[in-house]
């Protein structure tokens, strides 16, 4: 079933633009990805132009899902502080 989480998102005018949906990503999100884009070939990566996309994670993991891999959720588990 659809909830409308996002469309709370969106009227919070939260400055983070989901890619994927278009709406605002907001800090109870605490999945959400920030994606850098650069050229894959172009040495330099302090240097070189990079494009930062930013995308709820949900958005995320449904819509970059890869052919043989996949996003993998614990790698962006916020730091809990506690060990
Ligand atoms: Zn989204």
């Amino acid at each position: 079933m659809e909830t409308e989480p996002n469309l709370a998102n969106a009227l919070l005018g939260d400055s983070f633009e989901c890619w994927f949906c278009g709406l605002g990503i907001d800090r109870t999100d605490s999945l959400a990805l920030s994606i850098g884009a650069r050229n894959l070939w172009n040495g330099d990566a302090e240097a070189e132009p990079t494009q930062i996309i930013y995308a709820h994670w949900h958005c995320a993991e449904t819509r970059m899902k890869g052919a043989t891999m996949n996003l993998e959720r614990d790698t962006f588990l916020p730091d809990e502080g506690d060990s």
